[in-house]
């Protein structure tokens, strides 16, 4: 049975890079909320508008909202899904766990992006996206940060096993090929060794 993966880490630790490989090479699927929240926006629906004020502000957009919104977007079974930048809280990661039971999928494997987080923010800075300006990032951090440990534990004590924490800061390839190990998949020719 596909695994599904599941991204933690600071905004800016190149997760969605990470997952783009992945997906392009692995077959993977990315669920990015970050991403699907955006479309919504761009497109103009219920669901963009009501998150439109949280984004701006760098807050989280309510659980409920974000839940449905995964469960909405959840491939048919059969695809490793990636989920990139969820969940980001605890009911996030519980209601997550009760969606895979639901679908007879298993408990998610977990990978930690390690970054320094000076580095990290940099990176955003640089990046130029619409809630990338100076006061939502510190925000954006704070939120992290404040979840980051829980989230963290939750995964390691849920499947140790299936928990790894890999160091971000290092060259984009070295990152791919630590994910690889922690997922068990061959390099492939695509994949700088
Ligand atoms: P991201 O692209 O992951 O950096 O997300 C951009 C923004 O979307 C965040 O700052 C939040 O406002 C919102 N967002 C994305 N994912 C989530 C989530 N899992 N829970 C709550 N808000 C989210």
């Amino acid at each position: 049975m596909a695994t599904n993966v599941v991204f933690l880490g600071a905004p800016g630790a190149g997760k969605g890079t990470q997952a783009q490989i992945l997906q392009q090479q692995y077959g993977y699927r990315q669920l990015s909320t970050g991403d699907i929240l955006r479309e919504n926006h761009k497109a103009g629906t219920p669901l963009g508008k009501a998150a439109e004020a949280y984004m701006q502000r760098g807050d989280l957009v309510p659980d409920d909202l974000i839940i449905k919104m995964v469960r909405d977007a959840l491939p048919p079974s059969g695809v490793g899904i990636i989920f990139d930048g969820f969940p980001r809280t605890i009911p996030q990661a519980q209601a997550l766990d009760e969606m895979l039971g639901e679908m007879k999928r298993g408990l998610p494997q977990a990978v930690y992006f390690s970054i320094d987080l000076g580095a990290a923010k940099m990176r955003l800075a640089t990046r130029g996206r619409e809630d990338d300006n100076a006061q939502t990032i510190h925000h954006r951090f704070e939120i992290f940060e404040s979840q980051r440990d829980a989230l963290k534990r939750y995964y390691a004590d849920e499947a140790p096993s299936r928990f790894t924490e890999i160091d971000a800061d290092r060259p984009l390839e070295d990152v791919t090929q630590r994910l690889l190990r922690a997922l068990k998949l061959r390099p492939s020719p695509g994949v700088a060794s």
